[in-house]
């Protein structure tokens, strides 16, 4: 079997998976975008996604990204993982969605860095979900400070929260508390309505629980070779 070949199975499995959850929910399909976590991937398997339709690409590595972004257009970029102060005028380059806002200096950095280039960012505040903001994220008390920050600033534009279900628990009630933050927030921010939330393991769950973006690596192109987080 080819790559392409590989690459389209997977993804017809990640849609099946996707659309049984939404059915299970009663959502609808078109109620959820499917971003493909390409961190670690080769350029060419992106062209390969981008050929089947997909249009959603989640990195974590702002080297990695950056190389990519200047490569493929025509896609959404999602920075998924935590950015390093110095790299916020970077990601704010190429970045159409920034996931892991967790403070207020990147807020600042990457609204300079998205002022600079011309361009507005969406931001998604990441709330931690296991009690540990050391691990990413604000806890859920400090959500409405962060957002009213990053609602106020030029070049950014709010447009919700991001979670990562903590490791052996269950992700449904994790996903459950996102959810009711993300309720909060919209009540204060009606825009800002986007719930990122699950990944391979667990997107069923974030489906039921009324994630809007779904960020799935694993499923779609298989165990990285070196895992980056
Ligand atoms: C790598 C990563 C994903 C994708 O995880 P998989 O388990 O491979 O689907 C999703 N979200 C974040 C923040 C990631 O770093």
């Amino acid at each position: 079997m080819t790559r392409a070949q590989q690459l389209a199975e997977a993804l017809a499995a990640v849609e099946q998976r996707i659309t049984a959850a939404c059915a299970a929910a009663g959502r609808g399909r078109d109620e959820v975008v499917l971003i493909a976590v390409t961190k670690t991937w080769p350029a060419t398997d992106i062209g390969v996604l981008r050929e089947l339709g997909v249009r959603d690409l989640g990195e974590n590595r702002d080297n990695e990204a950056a190389r990519k972004a200047a490569q493929i257009s025509g896609v959404r970029w999602h920075f998924v993982g935590q950015v390093q102060t110095r790299k916020a005028r970077s990601v704010a380059s190429y970045a159409d969605v920034v996931h892991s806002l967790d403070r207020r200096r990147l807020a600042d950095a990457l609204a300079t860095g998205a002022q600079r280039a011309g361009r507005t960012v969406d931001v998604l505040v990441q709330v931690s979900l296991d009690g540990d903001p050391t691990r990413g994220g604000v806890l859920p008390v400090d959500v409405p400070a962060l957002a009213d920050l990053a609602a106020g600033l030029d070049g950014l534009r709010l447009a919700g929260v991001m979670g990562v279900a903590p490791r052996g628990v269950c992700a449904r009630g994790a996903f459950d508390r996102l959810a009711a933050v993300a309720a909060g927030l919209a009540s204060q921010h009606p825009d800002a309505l986007v719930l990122s939330a699950g990944m391979t393991a667990d997107l069923e769950d974030a489906v039921a629980a009324g994630a809007t973006h779904l960020r799935v690596g694993t499923a779609l192109l298989g165990s990285r070779p070196n895992p980056l987080g």
